[in-house]
C-alpha cells in the first residue's frame, strides 16, 4: 500500500461532470489499496473571474482581501469534490490550506511555504478517509492571515504536502497528457516528453511553460520527489519529472528538450542614462526596493560624443505601471532623458541539458528566427537555456519555427488539449 498525492487542476474540475469524473479516479486509486491525498484547484476560470470582480470594485485590490477572495475558489472545489466522492460510497474530508498545515510567509499573492504540518491530513488517512486539500493557499506564520502562493500555486501545495507526508509519488493531473516539447496550444506537433530533469523543468517553468508552477519544481528537486504530470481525461502514462533521465543521464540526450514562451512580460527602456559608476546600481536598487522582479537586462555601449547610454529590462506586465512610477521619481536625481514602456513583447526560450555539449545551438536558433522573419530584440542565456525577446505578434511563429529547426516535431499528432480555455 502506498501514499499518493494527486493534484487536479481547474480544467479537470471545471463543472459537475468533471468533479464526478475526477471523484471516480480518486476512488479507483483508493480501491487499489493506496492512501490518497488530493489537492484541488478552483473550478475552470474561477480565479480569473474573481480577479476581474475585484478589479471591478477597486482599481488596486489590497493583498489581504484579494487573497481571502481568491482562496474561496479552491474551497468551493474541495467541498464539491468531497461530496462527489462521498456519493460514491467513500469517506472524504476537505481541508483548507490552513487546516492542512500549509504555513507560509506573509507576502500576499506570492507567499512562500515555510513549513507544512499535516497532522489533520494524517488523522484523516489513519481513519481510512480520503483527504481533499484546497490548493494554492496557506496561512501566514506571523500575521495569521490567509495567503496565496501565486498563480498556478496548487502544484506547489501538492508537492509540499507530498514531501511532508513522505508520499511515494505526486501526480499532477491536468488538461494535456504530460510535459511536451512546446505548449500544445501553440505547437500541435509538439512531442510528449517521457522524462524531464528537475533542472530542465525549472528552466522551462521559469521561462513560462505554465504546465508546472516553478516553486513546485524547486520543492520537488529539494526533496528529490518524482512528479508524474499526466492528463485527468485519459489513462495515458504522462511525463516523469525526476533527477535524471533514465540511465542516469548517460543516454544520448536531445540537444533541446523543450521550447517555452511567455507573453506576460513587458520591457522598459531608460533612455539617455549618464554612463557613470553607480547609476545602474541606483536604478535597480529603486526597482528592488519595490520588490519588483526583473528578468533580462541590456545596456548599450554609450555614445562617445554624449556619454549617454540606454538601459532596457524586462519585468512582469503587472508591475509595469509601478516600475514606471518609481523610475519617474528618481529621474531628476539620476538624470536620464526619458522612459519608454513596451508591453507588446514576447519571450521565447530553448531549454536542454544537451546544449552544454553541442556548440552551434545559437546559430541554428537565430537562423530559424531569421527565416521566420522574427526580429531578436534581447538575448539572455544560462548553461542550459537561450532566451530571446521579440514582438509578441511574432512569438507563436517563432516557437513553431524553432521547434521545427531542432527537429522536435512529432511524426503523428500526439498533443491533444483535453480541456481548459488556456486563460
Ligand atoms: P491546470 O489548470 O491543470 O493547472 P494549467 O493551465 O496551469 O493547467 O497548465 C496546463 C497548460 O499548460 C496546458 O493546457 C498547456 O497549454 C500549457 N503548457 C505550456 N507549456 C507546456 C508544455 N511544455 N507542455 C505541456 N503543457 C504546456
Ligand atoms: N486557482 C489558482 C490559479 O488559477 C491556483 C491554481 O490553479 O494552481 O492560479
Ligand atoms: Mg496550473
Amino acid at each position: 500500500m502506498g501514499l499518493i498525492v494527486q493534484k487536479y487542476g481547474g480544467s479537470s474540475v471545471a463543472d459537475a461532470e468533471g468533479m464526478k469524473r475526477v471523484a471516480a479516479r480518486i476512488v479507483a486509486a483508493k480501491k487499489d489499496g493506496n492512501q490518497v491525498v488530493v489537492v484541488v484547484s478552483a473550478m475552470g476560470d474561477t480565479t480569473d473571474e474573481l480577479i476581474d470582480l475585484a478589479n471591478a470594485v477597486t482599481p488596486i485590490p489590497g493583498g489581504r482581501e484579494l487573497d481571502m477572495l481568491l482562496t474561496a475558489g479552491e474551497r468551493i472545489s474541495m467541498a464539491l469534490l468531497a461530496m462527489a466522492i462521498s456519493n460514491l460510497g467513500h469517506e472524504a474530508r476537505s481541508f483548507t490550506g490552513s487546516q492542512a498545515g500549509v504555513i507560509t510567509d506573509s507576502a500576499h499573492g506570492r507567499a512562500r511555504i515555510i513549513d507544512v504540518t499535516p497532522g489533520r491530513i494524517q488523522e484523516a488517512l489513519a481513519d481510512g478517509a480520503i483527504a481533499i486539500v484546497a490548493g494554492f493557499q496557506g496561512i501566514s506564520q506571523d500575521t495569521k492571515d490567509i495567503t496565496t502562493l501565486g498563480r498556478g500555486g496548487s502544484d506547489t501545495t501538492a508537492v509540499a504536502l507530498a514531501a511532508a507526508l513522505d508520499a511515494d509519488v505526486c501526480e499532477i493531473y491536468t488538461d494535456v497528457d504530460g510535459v511536451f516539447s512546446a505548449d500544445p496550444r501553440v505547437v500541435p506537433s509538439a512531442r510528449k516528453l517521457k522524462t524531464v530533469t528537475y533542472e530542465e523543468m525549472l528552466e522551462l517553468a521559469a521561462a513560462g511553460a505554465k504546465v508546472l508552477h516553478l516553486r513546485c519544481v524547486e520543492y520537488a528537486r529539494r526533496y528529490n520527489l518524482p512528479i508524474h504530470v499526466r492528463s485527468s481525461f485519459t489513462t495515458n502514462e504522462g511525463t516523469w519529472v525526476a533527477k535524471d533521465h533514465p540511465g542516469g543521464g548517460k543516454m544520448e540526450q536531445a540537444i533541446i528538450s523543450g521550447i517555452a514562451h511567455d507573453k506576460s512580460e513587458a520591457k522598459i527602456t531608460i533612455v539617455g542614462v549618464p554612463d557613470r559608476t553607480g547609476v545602474a546600481a541606483r536604478i535597480f536598487q529603486a526597482i528592488a526596493d519595490a520588490d519588483i522582479n526583473i528578468d533580462m537586462i541590456v545596456q548599450n555601449v554609450s555614445a562617445a560624443a554624449t556619454g549617454l547610454t540606454d538601459i532596457s529590462f524586462t519585468l512582469p506586465k503587472a508591475e509595469g505601471a509601478n516600475a514606471s512610477k518609481i523610475l519617474q521619481a528618481i529621474q531628476g536625481e539620476v538624470g536620464f532623458a526619458s522612459i519608454q514602456y513596451d508591453d507588446q513583447i514576447g519571450k521565447l526560450s530553448l531549454v536542454g541539458a544537451g546544449m552544454r555539449s553541442h556548440p552551434g545551438v545559437t546559430a541554428t536558433f537565430f537562423a530559424a528566427m531569421s527565416e521566420a522573419g522574427v526580429n531578436i530584440e534581447m538575448i539572455s542565456t544560462s548553461e542550459i537555456r537561450i532566451s530571446i525577446i521579440c514582438r509578441e505578434s511574432d512569438l507563436d511563429r517563432g516557437v513553431k519555427a524553432a521547434h521545427t529547426a531542432f527537429e522536435l516535431d512529432a511524426d503523428q499528432i500526439e498533443a491533444v488539449v483535453h480541456g481548459g480555455t488556456g486563460r
